[in-house]
């Protein structure tokens, strides 16, 4: 079911953002870096270029399709063209791959939980950037829930045609430029998950407030932010699916179908930061040091390389067969932790091993470094979208209720 092979379009794809990440991104990202935003007028001219790239394979002609054109019953390359152009760009920079204009984080829910008029209202402002660029957001952590995401305290309540939000959202993913976010609020804590609701809410709602901004380690140049709500009247149009969807445990469900959806591709850019480190190291291993030189030490140090290399090959791999079952329109929650859970751990290790191959050198912070940038921005794929222990006890939950599977 899984193919190693790539579409002609997905590899034209991969060459495309191969060549602009070495000859245009990479000798900017330490400058955005610094300046704590990617450059407007990059985004820009990346929009008009990903529009013109568009095509049958695109994911997100998904996003800004109100209503689905496809046979659910057929197979498709959505999630793996995807992946493979997560992987790539964040081999040029992890912090474009969080900025692009468009519903980014937002989009999941809204296209498994919105109704049709949801989806082309909130999707529509997608569909045209000419004049603007615009982004969406997902807010479900608070501070006290993080991890624990059935404990969320941001409250709603009803009030004729509306409800009342009230609560604080924080390391929101350009949450401060959203157009719109879909928030996780409760009816009543106790309720646990059956409480739950996920709403639209969009900029500019009287009551919705832009908190700080974070100065974070590493992906500095993408934007964190945290997001106030007092008192915030938002529509019962807004409410994701309509309010007979939350007969059941709904709310809680369409965080979780957001995770299915967006974990292979937090790990695949992962995976692309590791691949980054492994060949930055590999060529410096290739430039000084005599592959005839029959040392033990040089015997030790390619015996990394393998290993970095043999980690990340395994956890796209994973990556590509929980997309692939994504495509083939089947449950993935355990295939995405796996993933996830595997190309943090590979792309950390491999970015921390970059830097003692290099010694000193590997260290540095100059202008042309990267390897020193690559290890600030990876940590934190072992902690959003799920932290590396809340993958392992998706994952042996899953095993312990399925016996069946290896
Ligand atoms: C750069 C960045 C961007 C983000 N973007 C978004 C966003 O767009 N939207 C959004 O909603 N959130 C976002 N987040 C928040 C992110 O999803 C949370 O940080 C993450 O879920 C972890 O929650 P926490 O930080 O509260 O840590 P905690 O949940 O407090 O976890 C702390 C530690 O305890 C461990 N732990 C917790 N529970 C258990 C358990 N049951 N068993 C074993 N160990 C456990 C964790 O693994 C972790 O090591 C972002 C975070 C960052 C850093």
């Amino acid at each position: 079911m899984i193919e190693f092979e790539l579409t002609d379009k997905q590899n034209m794809l991969r060459e495309t953002l191969a060549s602009l990440g070495k000859d245009v991104i990479r000798p900017q990202t330490l400058a955005w870096d610094r300046q704590k935003a990617v450059d407007e007028q990059f985004l820009r001219t990346f929009y008009t270029m990903q529009s013109s790239l568009r095509g049958p394979d695109n994911p997100m002609e998904d996003f800004y399709e109100g209503k689905k054109k496809r046979d659910p019953s057929k197979p498709v390359q959505t999630n793996r063209t995807a992946v493979v152009g997560c992987e790539m760009l964040a081999w040029a920079d992890a912090s474009i791959m969080l900025s692009l204009p468009g519903p980014g984080l937002g989009g999941p829910p809204v296209r498994a939980s919105g109704t049709s008029e949801q989806k082309e209202r909130f999707f529509g402002i997608f569909k045209n950037m000419d004049d603007e660029l615009r982004w969406g957001a997902y807010g479900l952590t608070e501070p006290g829930a993080g991890s624990d995401v059935a404990s969320i305290r941001t409250s709603c309540k009803k009030d004729g045609d509306a409800y009342i939000l009230n609560g604080r959202k924080c390391y929101i993913t350009m949450g401060g430029r959203a157009s719109w976010v879909v928030i996780f609020a409760t009816v009543d804590p106790a309720l646990g998950r059956a409480g739950q609701r996920a709403f639209v809410v969009e900029k500019g709602t009287p009551g919705f407030f832009v908190g700080k901004l974070e100065d974070k380690m590493g992906l500095r140049a993408n934007e964190t932010a945290e997001l106030v709500l007092e008192d915030c009247r938002v529509p019962v149009a807004n409410l994701l699916g309509g309010e007979e969807k939350y007969e059941t445990k709904e709310g809680f469900m369409t965080a979780m179908k957001t995770f299915d959806a967006t974990r292979p591709m937090v790990a695949a850019m992962a995976v692309g930061i590791g691949r980054a480190a492994y060949e930055y190291a590999r060529d410096f291993v290739k430039e000084n040091y005599m592959l005839s030189r029959p040392i033990p030490r040089y015997a030790a140090i390619v015996e990394r390389l393998a290993r970095m290399n043999r980690n990340l090959e395994a956890a796209r791999i994973l990556v590509w067969k929980s997309v692939a079952m994504a495509d083939h329109h089947q449950p993935n929650a355990k295939e995405a932790s796996m993933g996830k859970a595997l190309a943090g751990q590979a792309a950390i290790n491999a970015c921390v091993e970059a830097i003692e191959i290099c010694g000193a050198h590997g260290s540095l912070k100059t202008d042309h470094a990267l390897l020193e940038k690559w290890f600030r921005d990876i940590k934190v794929y072992d902690i959003f979208e799920g932290t590396g222990q809340i993958q392992r006890i998706v994952i042996s939950k899953r095993l312990l209720t399925d016996l069946k599977s290896f």
